[in-house]
């Protein structure tokens, strides 16, 4: 068996850059831009008034008590005031309007008196530039408004469509092939007999999936027999990942991997010394890179935290860690055997920061209902020592990885 460590960096190396796709900006949200986005316009595209007033020359503002200035014109919003100002001359201005090329002052609209078109009276400390957004202020020809391998986000949106774009070339998504395995299993709306369950992993790797911006190509249910394997397994191609669950211990059932290496897959390793999780398959059939979980709900669960979230993180090129934090455990701990333990917990997020961490007596991998009340896995390292109440742990809280976990 290898160590979680060593297995996740053997998933994760050799990865091949996906292709990337022109997207329109409407569907662009949580896809990963695959360039550096730039701006092609300055903005503003000229200098343009902050507030509502008056445009001036500095030189004619400072003297204006003495020599009111006539208000020659009006910019407001869409429609500038073309031409320069003349000698003792200012135009109306409003907020977001473009100022004349010579004017470098604004007089603030409630700090003017106005007499026959001219103001004749100005209580403001002015100051040359104040109250002026220069062209360029916000963006400039050339900035980088999104950088190469981030998400894109509804404020990226917002500022490349400010920049008269409308599309935005993102890494394509990765495909994702579901395979669920097991004579057992029947589909949800289906009626069940006694010796059936629902195949709901399917369900949960697909939303899964689809929150890490991936694409689920469920292939459904294979029986747990060779042929139905391969006809299922063969509909994979062309997938990034083909993802299968169940059938991958050492029962006279079990008979993924067999198959699997019938169809060419080269093996890296089959188990990892981990809880839940031990007979995890990973291997590559040709480009593809193969996962292989037992069909335990919550070994699949934690086998996705470790493995597979990064993986579709890697394939995107997004920088990814799972998050780890301290927490302070609420119960003693046995000591730990050569196993790497996933133990589901309920934490508790204070008010000073600290976390508190309380395990789930029962931790029996079939418990659905106990990993919906989790809210995140302590990390028990292999041979690690018995603690008491109130040691620290290591703990992976679920929202600090997606808040749709
Ligand atoms: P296996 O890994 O095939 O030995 O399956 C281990 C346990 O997980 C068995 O109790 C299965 O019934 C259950 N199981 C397998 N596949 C699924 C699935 N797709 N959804 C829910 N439970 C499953
Ligand atoms: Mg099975």
């Amino acid at each position: 068996m290898i160590t979680v460590n060593e297995a996740l960096k053997k998933i994760l190396m050799n990865v091949d850059d996906l292709n990337y796709e022109t997207v329109n900006l409407n569907r662009s949200l949580g896809r990963v831009a695959s360039h550096d986005i730039k701006s092609n316009l300055n903005l503003p595209q000229n200098n343009l008034s902050s507030m509502d007033g008056y445009a001036i020359k500095y030189k004619d503002a400072i003297v204006i008590n003495n020599n009111p200035s006539s208000i020659v014109g009006e910019s407001s919003a869409g429609k500038p005031f073309e031409g320069n100002l003349g000698k003792s001359e200012c135009i109306k201005i409003s907020t977001g309007a473009v100022l004349p090329i010579n004017a470098d002052c604004i007089i603030l609209k409630e700090k003017a008196i106005i007499k026959d078109s001219k103001i004749v009276l100005c209580n403001q400390k002015l100051r040359k530039n104040e109250y002026i957004r220069f062209k360029g202020l916000n963006i400039k020809i050339g900035d980088i408004i999104i950088k190469k391998n981030t998400k894109i986000t509804t404020r990226d949106i917002g500022i490349t469509a400010s920049t008269n774009q409308r599309n935005i070339k993102a890494y394509k998504k990765p495909i994702i092939s579901v395979l669920s395995t097991g004579n057992e299993l029947s589909t949800v709306g289906q009626k069940l007999n006694r010796s059936q369950i629902i195949s709901s992993n399917s369900f949960m790797l697909q939303s899964l999936i689809n929150s890490l911006g991936g694409k689920c190509n469920d292939l459904g249910i294979a029986r747990d027999d060779k042929n139905s394997l391969k006809n299922k397994i063969l509909k994979s191609k062309g997938s990034d990942i083909l993802l299968t669950t169940g059938g991958i211990s050492i029962g006279d059932h079990d008979l993924v991997k067999s198959t699997l290496i019938d169809l060419g897959l080269i093996v890296v390793f089959w188990k990892i010394a981990m809880r839940p999780g031990k007979p995890i398959l990973y291997g590559k059939l040709k480009k593809m890179s193969v996962l292989c979980f037992p069909g335990n709900p919550v070994s699949t669960f934690v086998s996705s935290i470790i493995y597979l979230i990064p993986l579709i993180n890697k394939l995107q090129n997004i920088s990814y860690k799972t998050p780890i934090k301290e927490a302070i455990i609420s119960k003693d701990i046995e000591k730990n055997d050569e196993r790497e333990d996933y133990i589901r917990a309920k934490l508790s997020f204070l008010k000073n920061n600290e976390i508190i961490a309380e395990p789930f007596p029962k931790q029996d991998s079939s418990m659905t209902k106990i990993l919906a009340n989790s809210q995140g896995l302590i990390i028990r390292k292999r041979f690690a020592n018995a603690i008491k109440a109130g040691s620290k742990v290591l703990v992976i809280p679920f929202v600090y990885i997606n808040q749709s976990l």
